[in-house]
């Protein structure tokens, strides 16, 4: 499959501590995917006492931003390598996200929610904790810290926009995701359609096929992530994701310089 416009802004590196390959690797099976372009997007650097063992140190983003400009010279002319990141939003570590983020030029950052409180609701050792939840009550509490990330304006877009139903745990409401979507379109961001999904029990993109029609309505653009943590993910169902967005009138976008392109 060629898909020559198309740029894969979800990718990961082993730096933080649960992908596996080398960047360059990452960055010739786009090559042989037949993708434009990718940005780089690993897990940012957090207050120590945050998710430690998920990401890079602080000493270490010198170092990741070194290897993403050295593949970046490497594939000059062939494919277009961007420098990025996946950072969290949590209350209370904004600020540190805000130094982190004027440390070197990104080219996109996207803003992740994945814990709730203490709990990693993402992560399948605590998956148990659903069963303790109400999931309206939990998508509600979820949305509010979205909307959160949103306002904060430190971020390009929103990381997989429904990730509480990884497991299966489908929104069983829904208004507290279309309040979010009115949030995140007021404040200009992306959405990253995020096909990883399709690797997870869910077996279904971030957003779900009726959030994405609602996003596309109210203009929000999407970015394309494969969420790769191994080269083989790279592009992962980029044709479908493409597919899905034109249908409801979508538009696909990326960033440089933090500036969104397309
Ligand atoms: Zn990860
Ligand atoms: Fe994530
Ligand atoms: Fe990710
Ligand atoms: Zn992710």
């Amino acid at each position: 499959m060629t898909l020559p416009h198309l740029f894969d802004s979800h990718l990961h590196t082993p730096l933080c501590g649960h992908a596996t390959g080398q960047p360059r690797e990452y960055a010739q099976a786009a090559l042989e995917y037949g993708l434009a372009g990718i940005c780089f997007t690993d897990h940012s650097p957090m207050p120590a006492w945050y998710d430690a063992p998920w990401r890079m140190k602080r000493a270490q983003l010198g170092e990741y931003v070194q290897v993403v400009q050295d593949v970046q010279q490497e594939f000059a002319g062939r494919l277009d390598v961007r420098l990025g990141l996946e950072a969290d939003f949590h209350p209370g570590t904004e600020g540190y996200v805000r130094e982190v983020l004027a440390e070197y030029p990104w080219d996109y950052v996207i803003g992740s929610v994945h814990y709730l409180g203490a709990w990693g609701f993402d992560n399948p050792e605590f998956k148990g904790e659903y069963d303790q939840r109400d999931l309206t009550d939990l998508y509600r509490e979820y949305y509010a810290l979205v909307e959160g990330a949103a306002r904060s304006e430190l971020f390009d877009s929103i990381g997989h926009l429904d990730l509480p139903k990884k497991f299966g745990h489908a929104d069983p409401d829904g208004m507290a995701a279309l309040h979010a979507l009115d949030v995140i379109a007021a404040h200009g961001l992306a959405l990253d359609f995020n096909t990883a999904g399709w690797r997870k029990p869910i077996n279904e993109a971030y957003p779900a096929p009726d959030l994405v029609r609602a996003a596309a309505s109210r203009g929000i653009p999407f970015v394309l992530g494969s969420d790769a943590h191994a080269p083989a993910e790279v592009g992962y169902h980029f044709a479908d994701a493409v597919k899905e967005i034109h249908d409801v009138g979508g538009v696909v976008v990326r960033f440089e310089g933090r500036e969104r392109v397309g």
